[in-house]
Formats: C-alpha cells, sequence, structure tokens
C-alpha cells in the first residue's frame, strides 16, 4: 500500500502555485474589494448580477487558465484535456482550497466550466459547445433542480414534447450554479414515462438567446460568491433535435455517472479548506495569550483542534480511498458519499473551531474565519444533502 501522493499531483500544485503568484495574486491586490470585508457589496449591482470588472477578472483568469492547461485538466486527451485521474485532481482541489479566499476559483471555471457530462456530444456538438467551453470562450451551467424537486429530482415537471423536428421545452428551474452567466445550458427535462422513472429524461443544450429561455431571479446565497445562482424559465422554449445531448431518454443516467468526482472534490475541499483553518488556529493558539500564557497550552483549547487534526486526516484518506477505487474502476458509490457526508460536517466543524478559538477575533470580518463559517454551509446541502448520502450508504449496505 504506497500512502505517498501521486508524482502528478505534486507536479501540478507546483505549477498552480507559480501561475497563482504570476497571474492571480497581482489581480487580487489590485481589485482588493471584491475580496475585502465588504465584497459582497462590490461584486453585484443592484439587480444581484455581477459587476463588469468582476466578471472581466473571472475570464481573464479563465483565459490565463486554459493557456497555461489548467483549465479542462480532468477532460480526456481527445476532448483537449489533461487526462487527469479522479485522485490527482481531488489532491489539487485539496491544495487550492488550503488558502484564503481569492479569485483562484476561477482557474478550474467550476460549475460553468468544462464537464466530462458534454463528452455525449455529437461531432457538431463538439464544435459548437465543448471546444468552446475548454478553450474558455463561452461557459455553461447544469439546469436539473426546480422548486419542486431537488433531492427528487428524477420526478422533474420540466418537461419537453416533440413537435415535428423540433421539442418544446416547458418548466422552471433554479438554484442554477453560473445560471445568470451561462452562454448554454445543460437542462434535464421529462420526455417519456412518469414521475419518478430514471429514464424518460433527456438532456437539451439551450443557448441563451434561444427564444423561450430566460433568467429568473438572481439568488441572494449565504457565503458564496454573490450574484452566482439564478432561477431559469423555459416557456415554450424550441429547440431542433441536434440540440439534445447524447440520446433521447438517457439524460439522467448518463449526468449521474458523472456526479461522483464532484462528491469527492466537495470532500476534498473541505479537507483544505479545514486544513487552512487548523494551521491558522495553531498559529494563534501560540501566540495569543491570556493569564499570562498561550492559549494553546489549555487542553480547552489544544484538545479542540487535535480533534479537528484527527478528523482532517480521516477524512483525507477517505476521500482519497473513494478516488483510488473510481480511478481503478471499482464501484465506489458508498466511499464517495461517506467523504462527501464526513467531509461537509468536517468544513462546517473546522470554521466553528477556528472561531471559537480566535475568540471575538475570529468573529469579525477582518479575518477569513467568518466568511468560511457561512461558506461551508452549503456544503451539506448541495450535491446531494447529508440525509441523501446517509440514503445512498444505507442502499449500499442493506
Ligand atoms: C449554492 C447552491 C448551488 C446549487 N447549484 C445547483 C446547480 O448548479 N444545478 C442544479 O441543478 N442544482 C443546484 N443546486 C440545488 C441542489 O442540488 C439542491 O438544493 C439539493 O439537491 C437539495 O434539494 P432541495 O433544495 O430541493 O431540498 P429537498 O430535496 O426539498 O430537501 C429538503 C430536506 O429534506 C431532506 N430530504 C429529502 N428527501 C429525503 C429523504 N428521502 N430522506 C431523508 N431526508 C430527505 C433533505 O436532506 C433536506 O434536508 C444548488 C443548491 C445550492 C444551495
Amino acid at each position: 500500500m504506497d500512502f505517498s501522493e501521486p508524482s502528478e499531483a505534486v507536479q501540478i500544485t507546483q505549477a498552480l502555485d507559480d501561475f497563482i503568484d504570476q497571474e492571480v495574486s497581482p489581480l487580487e491586490s489590485e481589485y482588493e474589494e471584491f475580496l475585502g470585508p465588504d465584497y459582497e457589496k462590490h461584486i453585484v449591482d443592484e439587480n444581484h448580477r455581477q459587476v463588469p470588472e468582476y466578471r472581466d477578472i473571472v475570464e481573464t483568469i479563465r483565459k490565463k487558465s486554459v493557456e497555461a492547461g489548467f483549465y479542462g485538466m480532468t477532460m480526456p486527451e481527445e476532448a483537449g484535456g489533461g487526462d487527469v485521474d479522479i485522485l490527482t485532481r481531488a489532491i489539487v482541489g485539496e491544495h487550492m482550497s488550503n488558502r484564503p479566499p481569492g479569485f483562484h476559483s476561477a482557474i478550474f471555471g467550476g460549475a460553468g466550466g468544462p464537464t466530462p457530462i458534454l463528452l455525449a456530444c455529437d461531432e457538431d456538438q463538439r464544435e459548437e459547445y465543448l471546444k468552446p467551453l475548454m478553450d474558455g470562450e463561452i461557459t455553461t451551467c447544469f439546469a436539473l433542480t426546480e422548486p419542486g424537486h431537488g433531492s427528487d429530482a428524477h420526478y422533474m415537471d420540466t418537461t419537453a414534447e416533440k413537435d415535428g423536428d423540433e421539442w418544446v421545452i416547458s418548466g422552471q428551474k433554479c438554484f442554477i450554479t453560473n445560471g445568470p452567466y451561462a452562454d448554454f445550458v445543460m437542462v434535464f427535462a421529462r420526455t417519456s414515462g412518469e414521475d419518478g422513472d430514471l429514464g424518460g429524461i433527456t438532456c437539451f443544450l439551450v443557448d441563451a438567446d434561444n427564444p423561450g429561455f430566460e433568467v429568473g431571479t438572481i439568488h441572494r446565497s449565504m457565503g458564496m460568491t454573490p450574484g452566482t445562482h439564478s432561477e431559469l424559465y423555459f416557456n415554450d422554449c424550441r429547440v431542433g433535435e441536434d440540440k439534445v445531448l447524447g440520446e433521447v431518454d438517457r439524460g439522467f443516467q448518463s449526468a449521474m455517472d458523472w456526479i461522483g468526482g464532484g462528491r469527492i472534490n466537495i470532500a476534498a475541499g473541505s479537507v483544505g479548506t479545514a486544513q487552512f483553518l487548523l494551521d491558522m488556529s495553531v498559529e494563534y493558539a501560540r501566540e495569543r495569550e491570556t493569564f499570562d500564557k498561550p492559549i494553546g497550552h489549555r487542553q480547552g483549547v489544544s484538545f479542540q483542534l487535535a480533534e479537528l487534526a484527527t478528523d482532517i486526516e480521516q477524512v483525507r484518506q477517505l476521500y482519497r480511498y473513494a478516488a483510488w477505487k473510481m480511478d481503478e474502476g471499482e464501484r465506489a458509490r458508498k466511499e464517495e458519499s461517506m467523504a462527501k457526508l464526513r467531509g461537509a460536517q468536517l468544513a462546517n466543524d473546522a470554521a466553528d473551531i477556528a472561531m471559537q478559538v480566535h475568540g471575538g477575533a475570529g468573529f469579525m470580518k477582518e479575518l477569513p474565519i467568518e466568511r468560511n463559517y457561512r461558506s461551508a454551509r452549503v456544503f451539506r446541502i448541495f450535491e446531494g444533502t447529508d440525509e441523501i448520502q446517509k440514503r445512498t450508504i444505507a442502499r449500499e449496505l442493506i
């Protein structure tokens, strides 16, 4: 058994650190207002849309990331990617999260960037969507959740009906990451079957300027970059047969085949964030004195840090094991969910402990802890809630 990090992961993290120093940090210094205590006021306008200056920074980093070969690095070579495996991607993700909030999140494009779901594109779709996406020229979004259905997304109300050689999509999606800015949407609609059937759902590629498509309210959210999520409306939105991604009626199943990697990335990101908060807290516990002694000399403080360090190591090994199994082509459904479940809780616990150890200073916006405290909460909700992960683990057991 070999617990060392793959050499490719070590090389990529070093190259990323250099890239951040050279390309990202100067922008962070120049546009401090987008990262400082009042970042939320500066990033969006009165309609909660991200302001052009902020969008430009995201685009600049994306284009530089394409040039440097980081963008889309997990995609296969035949799609223009770097063929990086799941374990390496996750270790890199952990490393990237082990730093204060910054613009580095734009390097991989997040939900707007390349996704293996699009490997189902046919030749023409590859030219029209996948290639420009890989080149950082356009962005996308994944539109599954609806006001009436989230955990049970396959009970969706959005439908697509055939009319001649066109499909007519009708419905509403919500909470969609990058929804306000995506150039095209991967939207899921029921095309046959009954509520709750996994089959009978089709994925369509809908251009943002397609008649009948509209971005609705941009949500106000907790702790995340403001102006990122929105409702999407499809009002008799007509698209040609050439906009079907993959096979008709098989969209949901093929999308679900790729979701596991996302769960592992959340677990890995949680470990990185927790490590960042632990390191900050250890340093503070060494320096901060009360009653004439560093607070780290008190078990009331040091045991909190010991517990957190132990939890971090547990989740680190768990997500790496799940990723390794996936890379080996083994079924890892249970381990992915275990890693996501524990990782999400870890990120929240780490922010809570870091705040407690820092006392009042941790509560103030001058330090990044309170932002982490708010942004960690979503980990227990998106990409499958805690309860849905437990449901999956239980199903695998019983
Ligand atoms: C910041 C953010 C970004 C998102 N981005 C996207 C995106 O880009 N694309 C997209 O399609 N969606 C996105 N989502 C939606 C996300 O995937 C859903 O919010 C999530 O799946 C939960 O669905 P829901 O909100 O409808 O909650 P519900 O499904 O209504 O669940 C409500 C509560 O009931 C519990 N529950 C539900 N069913 C069960 C059960 N069987 N057993 C036990 N407990 C249960 C849940 O765990 C939860 O606690 C995003 C959400 C957020 C918050």
